[in-house]
C-alpha cells in the first residue's frame, strides 16, 4: 500500500485578504479529501474554500505536500 500524504493549500480570500490554510488528506484510492481548514474559512457544497465573513470562494495558492514543509 502507497504511503499517504497530507497536502498543504495557501488560500487567501479576494474580498478582504484573509490568509489562512487548506490540509488534504490522501486516502487509499488516492483521493484527496479536505481534513481541515484555518478559523474563517469553510468548505462549500462544491468542495472549494469560501471566506465565511465575504462569502466569496477564496483563492487557493501552490499545494505542498507537508514532506515538502521543512
Ligand atoms: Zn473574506
Amino acid at each position: 500500500m502507497a504511503k499517504r500524504e497530507r497536502f498543504i493549500t495557501p488560500v487567501t480570500c479576494p474580498e478582504c485578504a484573509l490568509n489562512g490554510s487548506a490540509t488534504w488528506k490522501e486516502r487509499e484510492n488516492l483521493e484527496t479529501t479536505i481534513e481541515d481548514v484555518s478559523d474563517g474559512f469553510r468548505i462549500g457544497p462544491d468542495g472549494e474554500m469560501y471566506c465565511t465573513k465575504c462569502g466569496v470562494k477564496a483563492v487557493m495558492g501552490k499545494t505542498l505536500s507537508r514532506s515538502e514543509l521543512k
